[in-house]
């Protein structure tokens, strides 16, 4: 039995989607640890210690579960943490190429490690960060998307409060 899997991601923010992915990671393996890309190419609203903090909070007292920042290949971050099993969240088919290629090249890179899927719950299955940032900047509701830790975080960083 797998004892660690990793979920990589940005995360910016962490969503409700995320957290159902997480939860249901919990239930098949020892101990999740949610890694959270620097991303040194990617233009993100939150920076990584933010990215990190607020998954923390969020996550916090849920035994099985860590949150570390990466800067590395997700494979060369299983491999430092003796992982062989790297968690992706599936929404629909929109996410089937790109996810298909990374666990592709990832099982290229490292043969020791697997990509597995998991979907979350339908209601969160049009749910991303990228949206839940356009929502807020339009000062909508996401209260049901994020956690209100996050919520407080986007209209702060957006200067909605
Ligand atoms: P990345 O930039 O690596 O795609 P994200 O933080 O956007 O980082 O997503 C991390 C992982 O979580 C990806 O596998 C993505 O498909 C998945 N994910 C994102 N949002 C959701 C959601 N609402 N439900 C399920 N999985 C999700």
């Amino acid at each position: 039995m797998p004892a660690t899997a990793i979920y990589p991601g940005t995360f910016d923010p962490i969503t409700l989607g995320h957290q159902d992915i997480i939860r249901r990671a919990r239930n098949l393996f020892a101990e999740v640890l949610v890694a959270v890309a620097t991303s040194q190419h990617k233009t993100t609203l939150f920076n990584v210690e933010e990215r990190v903090a607020l998954a923390q909070q969020v996550l916090a007292g849920q035994s099985n579960v860590a949150v570390c920042r990466f800067d590395c290949l997700v494979v060369e971050l299983a491999r430092r943490r003796r992982a062989h099993v790297i968690v992706r969240g599936l929404r629909a088919v929109l996410d089937f190429d790109y996810e298909f290629q990374m666990a592709i090249m990832n099982q290229r890179l490292n043969t020791d490690v697997e990509t597995v899927f998991l979907t979350p719950s339908e209601r969160y299955c049009s749910l991303s960060s990228s949206l839940i940032k356009e929502i807020a900047a339009l000062s909508g509701d996401i209260s049901s998307f994020v956690h209100d830790r996050v919520n407080e975080a986007l209209r702060a960083k957006l200067g909605k409060a």
